[in-house]
């Protein structure tokens, strides 16, 4: 039997930052993987598509120059080279994980579970006074005729020529970055979303001002159409409003979700799923204990906040670190970005909270004019009694960066005066955040 002090199941973010942490405090550390270190976030998620998204913005950026008198003509996309420095990137880091982890002890191979305090590899027993389940998650694929034609994420980032025509089932934050990036290699692209509103999460007013820009350039996106079947020429069947309609034929992407990957075994040794089949956790992450072994699950498997921050927060709050996971940051890396934390404006009135909103939009703001992207605006949601930071909701350029701030102020329970109080450098975009009124 092979001990340690904590045993980690899973490479992804959640549980490489967790194990390099825990070396870093002293700790012997195992770590199991099956596949590539770096997990989904580095391996088919966060960094891939993000390395689309700049390549695409080279595009957008080339094919607009006109707008800023260079003429630079009509780019030419050649997506196999795309590809090729998107898997560059990808390894680069992949061997940056590698050095971060020194002194862990990594086992590559599948973990399955004999007991609660017991994973089996091979023919090889691990066993600690703490275990952490970190095992992600996978594309969701929902159950209809002919689901076997549509790629998943992990399809659409493998592809290395550029399809004419894309069709994207769901209109989540994953579906709204394909739809960004191949419209800006000029493909055609159409969206289909089930809900009145694409991004059902974020603020209603930012999704619905993002969706009015992205149809501007040239993308068709359905609401409240509920995809039915898929032909195997890419044909997609929906209904919206009682009616039966098709999109034309395309590549086909099913962004519907993700679904927990639960190790083998482990539901068997008394894990109990939620019922959408996440692994239940309490607010220490525990999902059980049995004698002196404590059980944790972290990350996507969890199902608390599929992101790569919120899983590694998870982490530190198992090492002790770190008390609350919340507000958790979310950002969509669309053309114009979207972005969001804490508290949105349908969420303060559903709980009777007492807020105002302080607005501000990008045209006013002169690098956003001196960029060429004067698009946008955030709204900032304030406790009418203290001023305090309820939430924050961004659409506009670098809006991912931009909420750091708004979301430092919720952290550390600064109200709103405190981020005006703060001089910020001119002309910059985080001007923005000391104009709203
Ligand atoms: P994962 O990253 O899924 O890692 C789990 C690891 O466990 C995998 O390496 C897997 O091989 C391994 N594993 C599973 N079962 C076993 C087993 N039995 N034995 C051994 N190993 C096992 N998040 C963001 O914050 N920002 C983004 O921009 C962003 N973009 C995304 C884009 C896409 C297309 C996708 C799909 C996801 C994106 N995400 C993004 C989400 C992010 O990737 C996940 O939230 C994050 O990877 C979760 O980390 P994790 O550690 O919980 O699990
Ligand atoms: P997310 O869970 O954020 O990845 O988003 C997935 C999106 O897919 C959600 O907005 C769902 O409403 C949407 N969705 C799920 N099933 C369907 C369907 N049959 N047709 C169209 N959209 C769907």
């Amino acid at each position: 039997m092979n001990s340690s002090d904590i045993l980690i199941i899973g490479a992804g973010p959640g549980g490489y930052e967790t194990a390099a942490r825990a070396r870093a405090l002293g700790q012997s550390v195992t770590l199991i993987e099956r596949d590539e270190l770096g997990g989904t976030c580095l391996n088919r998620g966060c960094i891939p598509t993000k390395t689309l998204c700049r390549a695409a913005e080279v595009a957008r950026t080339v094919a607009s120059a006109g707008l800023y008198g260079i003429s630079a003509g009509v780019p030419a996309v050649d997506y196999a080279a795309v590809s090729a420095r998107k898997d560059a990137v990808v390894r680069e880091l992949r061997d940056g994980v590698e050095q971060v982890l020194s002194g862990v002890n990594i086992i590559r191979g599948e973990a399955v579970f004999e007991d609660l305090d017991r994973v089996r590899v091979g023919s090889d027993i691990y066993t600690a006074p703490r275990i952490v389940v970190a095992t992600g998650s996978a594309p969701a694929m929902i159950p209809i005729q002919g689901a076997e034609y549509a790629l998943t994420s992990d399809g659409a980032l493998a592809m290395t020529s550029l399809p004419e025509a894309v069709t994207i089932i769901g209109a989540g934050v994953i579906g709204m970055e394909f739809a960004s990036v191949f419209a800006d290699f000029g493909c055609k692209v159409t969206v289909v979303e089930a809900a009145k509103e694409i991004l059902p999460p974020f603020d209603a007013e930012v999704a619905k001002r993002l969706r009015m820009s992205m149809k501007r350039r040239g993308v068709e996106i359905v609401t409240g159409a509920s995809v039915t079947a898929i032909t195997p020429d890419g044909e997609v069947l929906y209904s919206a409003k009682g009616k039966s309609k098709t999109v034309p034929p395309a590549t086909v992407i099913m962004a519907v979700g993700r679904r927990a990957v639960i190790p083998s075994g482990l539901v068997e040794a008394g894990v109990r799923l939620t019922s959408r089949g996440y692994i239940e956790t309490d607010e220490r992450m525990c999902a059980a204990r049995k004698g002196s072994t404590a059980l944790y699950a972290i990350g996507d498997v969890n199902g608390r906040c599929m992101l790569a921050h919120a899983a590694v927060a998870q982490g530190e709050v198992v090492l002790g670190e770190r008390e609350v996971c919340s507000p958790v940051p979310s950002a969509v890396f669309t053309h114009p970005e979207a972005a969001m934390t804490g508290l949105t404006e349908e969420q303060c009135v559903a709980q009777g909270v007492d807020f105002k909103v302080l607005r501000a939009t990008f045209m006013a703001n002169g690098k956003a004019r001196a960029m060429g992207e004067p698009e946008g605006m955030v709204k900032m949601i304030v406790s009418e009694s203290d001023g305090g930071v309820l939430g924050c909701h961004i659409v506009g350029p670098h809006a991912s960066d931009l909420i750091a701030e708004a979301n430092l102020a919720i952290t550390s329970g600064l109200p709103y005066t405190a981020i005006r109080a703060s001089i910020h450098p001119h002309p910059t975009l985080c001007e923005i955040m000391r104009d709203l009124h």
